[in-house]
């Protein structure tokens, strides 16, 4: 499915309708160049949640945790993260498969260990400067 947005506050409001399609234990995988808007789809997502907290980008915590009413949420950004080895070492497959819903920018550096099937959300720059094509699908065993 390809959606077109105009303005991060579309992306925010497609996040927060996709959110209701997500279930606890599932793995959102993002992919899309940096300031694409990843996390702008992610904050969306957490207020589609019902979270009413702030939204930050996790680059320099690596990762954020929220308790939402719907549950717990692990938000990753693994962009300075470079092998898989690294990832473990912060047990990150802990959070996998469990009672989570699990966000993660720059999955790509994840890829060796991510579950058999997880979701997926990849956004692009568009023509114009505030456009973005966000791509929603998923990959199955
Ligand atoms: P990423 O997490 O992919 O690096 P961010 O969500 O942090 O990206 O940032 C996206 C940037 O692009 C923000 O500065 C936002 O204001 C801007 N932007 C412009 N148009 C859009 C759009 N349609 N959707 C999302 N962000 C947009
Ligand atoms: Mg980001």
């Amino acid at each position: 499915m390809e959606y077109i947005t105009h303005s991060p506050e579309e992306t925010e409001a497609l996040g927060a309708e996709y959110a209701r399609s997500l279930r606890l234990g599932d793995v959102v995988a993002f992919s899309g160049d940096l300031g694409a808007g990843k996390t702008a789809f992610t904050r969306g997502v957490l207020r589609g949640l019902g979270y009413k907290g702030r939204v930050t980008s996790p680059t320099f915590a690596i990762a954020n945790e929220y308790d939402t009413p719907a549950g717990r949420v692990a938000h990753f950004d693994l962009y300075r993260i470079l092998d898989s080895e690294a990832l473990i070492e912060i047990g990150f497959d802990e959070y996998l498969g469990g009672d989570r819903i699990v966000l993660i920018e720059w999955s790509e550096n994840a890829a060796d260990i991510l579950p058999d099937s997880y979701k997926t959300v990849h956004i692009s720059y568009g023509n114009a400067e505030n456009d973005r094509a966000v791509t929603i699908g998923e990959v199955s065993a």
